[in-house]
C-alpha cells in the first residue's frame, strides 16, 4: 500500500472552518486572545460531547467490568509527591539567547537552531521544567496551602482504588474510567487544539492479575485502535506505534501510541501503557494504606498490574474533523462536506422550512418538536434552501428535513441525505421511524 502523506493545507482549512462555523474560538479573543486555551462554540461543544459520549459508551456502558469516576481537579502535594510528578513531570526547556523565546528541546527539528528567529548556536543547555500548575487553597497563600491542578486524570483512579473496590464489589480484571479536564503548563502550546494548557482527557485504569497484564495490554491496544476506525477515521490515517525501549517511562514495560496523520505528520492521539504495579505501590508506600486485592480463590493478597489507555478528547475531536473533511464538485460548484459519523455529528438532523412564510413555520416547528427529544436537531429558516443544505453539509448534519408547500397538502416532508444528496418524500407520521433506521 502506498504510504499516505499529510496534507499541510488541511490545517488552515480546519482552523478556518472551526472558527467560522462555531466549533472552536480563541479564548479571550476580545482581549487579544490567550494562546494556550480555546473555547468550544455551539457546534464544538456538541461534537466534543459526542466524542466523550462514544468513549464512555464503549469503555463503561458496554462493559460490566469498568466503572466510572469523577475525581477532583485540585489535590494536595502528597498525591503528586507519591506519583512522582513533583520530581519527574518535566519537559526539557531551552531559551534562545537572541530572541528570548523558550522551547521544548525534545521537539526541536534542528537542536542547534531557534525555531522562532532561526539563529544557530544561541540556545541554552536544556533544563527540566515542571509542567504542573499550582495554586493556593483557602485565604492564606502560604506553602502549607499549596495545591495542584491535576496534569492527568489517572491519579484520581489510583487513589480511589480501594474505595471503588469496596463500593463496587468488582474484582480484577476491572477498570475505572474518567473523563475530565487536565492542566499542563506546556512550554510550547500549539497546533491549534492539539497542545493546549487546559484540555480534556478520557482515561481508564484497568487493574489485572499480574500474569495476565501482557494479554490485556494487547487487548486494549487493539480495542482502542478499533474505536477510532469504528467512528470513521480512515484506516490509512490512524496507526498503532509501539514505543522503542529508549522511549519507555521507567515504570512501563510496554507502551503503544495510537497515532493520527495530522497535517504536520504522524502524532499522538492516545497512549496505551502497561504500568505494572508502579502506581498502586507508590501510593501504598506514601499513604500507608494497603492497595491490594485479596483473592479468595487462592487466599493471596496481590497488587494488581495496570493497563492504561489514556486519550485526549480535544485531540480526538480535531482528528475526527480532519478525517471527515471532504470536497467534491457538484453542478460546477465545490461542495464541502464533513462526512462525520452520525454518532459524532453536532446535529443529526436539521429541520428547514422552505420559506419563512407563516403557513410553513408552524408545521416546521411541529416537525422539530416531533424529533427534538430523540435527536440533536438544528432549525434554520434563513436563506435559500440550497445554501442551507450546503451549510448543513459543511457541519456534517447527516439528514435535512424540508417542509415545503406540498407539505400543507400531503403532510409529508423531503428528507435529504448528506452523503448521497438523495431525497425521499416521507409522511410526517412515518418520520421518527424513518430517522430511527438511519440514525443511531
Ligand atoms: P505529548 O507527548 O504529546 O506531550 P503525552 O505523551 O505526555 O503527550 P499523556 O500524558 O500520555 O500525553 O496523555 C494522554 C493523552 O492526553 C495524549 O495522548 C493526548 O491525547 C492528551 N494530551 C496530553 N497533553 C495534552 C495537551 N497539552 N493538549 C491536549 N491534549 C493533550
Amino acid at each position: 500500500m502506498a504510504q499516505p502523506s499529510p496534507d499541510p493545507d488541511l490545517f488552515d482549512t480546519i482552523v478556518n472552518l472551526c472558527v467560522r462555523r462555531g466549533f472552536v474560538f480563541r479564548s479571550a479573543e476580545i482581549y487579544g486572545g490567550f494562546r494556550s486555551a480555546y473555547d468550544y462554540g455551539p457546534l464544538g461543544v456538541l461534537l466534543l460531547r459526542n466524542v466523550k459520549e462514544q468513549w464512555w459508551r464503549s469503555m463503561v456502558q458496554m462493559r460490566h467490568d469498568v466503572v466510572g469516576l469523577d475525581a477532583s481537579i485540585l489535590s494536595p502535594p502528597a498525591v503528586w509527591e507519591a506519583s512522582g510528578h513533583l520530581d519527574n513531570f518535566t519537559d526539557p526547556m531551552v531559551d534562545c539567547r537572541s530572541c528570548g523565546t523558550r522551547h521544548r528541546s525534545d521537539k526541536l527539528e534542528d537542536p542547534e537552531a531557534c525555531p522562532e528567529c532561526g539563529e544557530r548556536g544561541r540556545l541554552t543547555e536544556p533544563r527540566q521544567f515542571n509542567l504542573m500548575f499550582s495554586t493556593h487553597a483557602g485565604p492564606v497563600a502560604d506553602s502549607a496551602a499549596q495545591v495542584y491542578l491535576r496534569p492527568e486524570t489517572a491519579q484520581g483512579m489510583f487513589i480511589n482504588f480501594a474505595n471503588v473496590l469496596r463500593a463496587s464489589r468488582k474484582r480484577p480484571p476491572f477498570g475505572i474510567a474518567q473523563i475530565g479536564k487536565s492542566f499542563r503548563n506546556e512550554i510550547t502550546p500549539g497546533n491549534f487544539v492539539f497542545r493546549t494548557r487546559e484540555f480534556e482527557q478520557m482515561e481508564m485504569e484497568f487493574f489485572v492479575p499480574p500474569d495476565t497484564a501482557g494479554d490485556w495490554f494487547e487487548h486494549w491496544c487493539e480495542a482502542r485502535h478499533q474505536w477510532y476506525l469504528d467512528l470513521g477515521i480512515k484506516p490509512e490515517s490512524v496507526r498503532l506505534r509501539a514505543h522503542g525501549a529508549d522511549e519507555l517511562s521507567h515504570y512501563s514495560s510496554a507502551t503503544s501510541d495510537v497515532e493520527f496523520l495530522f497535517p504536520w505528520g504522524w502524532d499522538e492521539l492516545e497512549g496505551i501503557a502497561n504500568r505494572g504495579d508502579y502506581d498502586l505501590r507508590c501510593h501504598a508506600e506514601h499513604s500507608g494504606e494497603r492497595l491490594e486485592y485479596f483473592d479468595p480463590a487462592t487466599g493471596e493478597h496481590y497488587v494488581p498490574h495496570v493497563i492504561e489507555p489514556a486519550a485526549g478528547a480535544t485531540r480526538a475531536a480535531m482528528a475526527f474533523l480532519m478525517s471527515a473533511y471532504d470536497t467534491e464538485v457538484v453542478n460546477d460548484a465545490e461542495r464541502v462536506v464533513l462526512r462525520l459519523d452520525r454518532r459524532l455529528a453536532p446535529y443529526q438532523a436539521a429541520v428547514l422550512p422552505l420559506s419563512r412564510k407563516d403557513v410553513l413555520v408552524p408545521v416546521a416547528q411541529r416537525v422539530f418538536d416531533l424529533l427534538k427529544g430523540r435527536w440533536s436537531c438544528d432549525y434554520d429558516e434563513t436563506q435559500a434552501i440550497g445554501r442551507r443544505y450546503r451549510r448543513q453539509d459543511e457541519i456534517g448534519t447527516p439528514l435535512c428535513v424540508t417542509v415545503d408547500f406540498d407539505t400543507l397538502e400531503d403532510d409529508a416532508v423531503t428528507v435529504r441525505d448528506r452523503d448521497t444528496m438523495a431525497q425521499d418524500r416521507v409522511g410526517i407520521d412515518r418520520l421518527p421511524g424513518y430517522l430511527a433506521e438511519r440514525l443511531p
